[in-house]
């Protein structure tokens, strides 16, 4: 099996010590983590970015599995500021992006700011002296903010199946792929039909000996029209002004508009189904197995995927669908329960888990708590998940969460939302500074009003009514993860930080230790 991940660690000289103060504390250095370090450094801040890892890259370095690619063009799943001409193709695997994502750290000059194996394992609020107290493995440190970058698709999840812990067999996550394992001519189970499991199936079937797939619901796909960049192509990307830009604009534009059948007239998306049926019939010629591909809810409720190797695959010989519910895990096999509750036993050497991630109970809830010692997961459990732009929790000061609540989406790429909300973060801290303001954090009937607002905008889309259940909405059936509408709404949106929106606090140690938070309009500002 191709090993797809570069090993080459990205830092080569010895560690340095992490900083007891800074102003600003990143978590994270994927995209998110990324993007806000660059414009902190361009912007002349003190900061450090806490790494868990020895690289940069976030999921795109943890995330190595063979077929690992981007469903997203790579000219739009790119930095703006840092446009790469050298795209091999449309669409960009895996490699390619963690070699990006570690240029940009190289090119930028944040490579020096970056503790690895710095992981956050417990951040909390510290009111009297409106710091966060930072700990990690490497030790303690204050700042003054707090930027998770640490996203959505960072902690796996690995379904609690009864008698897991007895398999005999050889089990990993898509996301921790195990390239020291030879399936060759083993049985292999994949659970999970998701992006990342469709990705996987065409690339280990013809290796493995026998390929059971399990599905628990049948995804809508559609034709990847991906292809090389030829050297033409490239020069032009890199030598004619405008071309890449050019091209960046027509691809999201083009995905902007698929807003128009998600989220406004869901009826379009009809037209989509009919092309993805039409993939179906053409790719798989088996009634009985096309039957069970066929999906039975409206397209784009769930993540729509892009594949033209994925059915190919699926109808060799070699390989199984199973649709029946995983009763049980046995030491040499996975147990089926049918609906007339016949059982059948599949003998499997290695089960691959695509199940996903810990999206809405991201593991960084767990260690961020408030001045009073409060976790965020503690409120977000309770409430749901919510944020003010995605960004700013009440109670929690100077928190800024990139890629927060209802910022995910279902058409475009998220870099774009990262940017937005990085954007609003530095105007957020240039306003603070030339206002004298130690912190902020947002009005809780504003983040209240913001939360119900994305309620009522989201109702009537197809991720919302599209007659499936997805990761996209949470135990309350609230669909906390994804943005409504147009990215280019929520740029707009965030443009500009309004501190109207907040709580402010001022630390006037000098003057006898003032530090009682006032709403902005009480100052005056409008
Ligand atoms: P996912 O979309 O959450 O899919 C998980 C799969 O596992 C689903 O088919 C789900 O079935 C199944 N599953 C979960 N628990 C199960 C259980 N207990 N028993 C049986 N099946 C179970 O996860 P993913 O494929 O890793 O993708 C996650 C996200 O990563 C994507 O939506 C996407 O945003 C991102 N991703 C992106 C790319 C890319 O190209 N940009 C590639 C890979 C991943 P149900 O459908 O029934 O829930």
């Amino acid at each position: 099996m191709a090993v797809d991940a570069s090993p080459r660690p990205i830092h080569s000289r010895p560690p340095e010590a992490l900083p007891r103060e800074v102003d600003v504390a990143v978590v994270g250095s994927g995209f998110g983590g990324l993007a806000a370090a660059v414009a902190l450094r361009r912007a002349g801040r003190d900061f450090v970015v806490l790494e868990r890892d020895d690289d940069v890259g976030g999921t795109w370095r943890d995330n190595s599995y063979p077929g690992c690619a981007c469903d997203v063009p790579s000219h739009l799943y790119s930095f703006s500021f840092a446009p790469n001409p050298d795209w091999s193709r449309s669409f960009s695997p895996q490699p390619e992006i963690l070699d990006y994502l570690r240029s940009v750290a190289r090119r930028f000059g944040v490579l020096p700011r970056i503790r690895f194996g710095a992981e956050v394992l417990d951040a909390s609020w510290d009111a009297a002296s409106m710091r966060w107290r930072i700990e990690t493995p490497r030790g303690s440190l204050t700042a003054r903010v707090l930027v998770a970058g640490t996203g959505p698709l960072s902690e796996p999840s690995v379904p609690a199946l009864p008698g897991l812990a007895s398999f005999r067999g050889t089990a990993f996550h898509s996301a921790k792929w195990r390239h020291d394992h030879d399936l060759a001519g083993e049985r292999v189970a994949v659970i999970g039909t998701g992006a990342s499991a469709i990705q996987i199936v065409p690339q280990i079937q013809p290796e493995v000996s026998h390929l059971t797939v399990f599905q628990r619901t049948a995804p809508w796909v559609m034709r990847r029209r991906d292809r090389d960049f030829g050297t033409a192509e490239r020069w032009a990307y890199r030598h004619i002004p405008g071309t890449q830009r050019l091209a960046r604009s027509a691809i999201y534009w083009g995905r902007e508009s698929w807003v128009l059948g998600f989220a406004k007239q869901t009826w379009l998306m009809g037209i989509g189904e009919r092309m993805a049926h039409r993939l179906l019939r053409q790719q798989v010629p088996d009634p009985e197995l096309r039957a069970k591909l066929t999906p039975r809810y409206r397209l784009g409720c769930k993540r729509v995927l892009l594949a033209t190797d994925y059915y190919p695959a699926l109808a060799q010989p070699n390989v199984d669908v199973v649709t029946d519910r995983i009763a049980e895990i046995l030491p040499h096999a996975i147990a089926t329960e049918a609906s007339d509750g016949s059982r059948i036993e599949h003998p499997v050497d290695t089960i691959v888990f695509g199940t996903g991630f810990h999206v809405t109970d991201p593991p960084i809830a767990d260690r961020v708590r408030d001045g009073n010692g409060r976790r965020l997961s503690e409120l977000w459990s309770r409430d749901g998940m919510s944020a003010l732009h995605g960004l700013t929790v009440a109670g929690f000061p100077n928190l800024f969460m990139l890629v927060g609540p209802n910022t995910g989406l279902g058409h475009s790429s998220i870099v774009l939302m990262i940017e937005a909300q990085v954007a609003h973060v530095m105007d957020a801290l240039r306003q603070m500074d030339a206002r004298g303001l130690t912190a902020i954090e947002p009005r809780p009937e504003v983040q209240s009003a913001y939360a119900a607002r994305m309620q009522r905008e989201l109702a009537g889309t197809v991720w919302n009514a599209g007659g499936c259940a997805s990761w996209y909405l949470d135990d309350h059936g609230r669909n906390t993860t994804l943005w409504p509408t147009f990215t280019f709404a929520f740029r707009r949106e965030l443009q500009r930080c309004d501190l109207r929106n907040y709580v402010v606090h001022r630390a006037v140690e000098a003057a006898g230790g003032h530090r009682d938070p006032v709403a902005a309009e009480a100052l005056g500002w409008s």
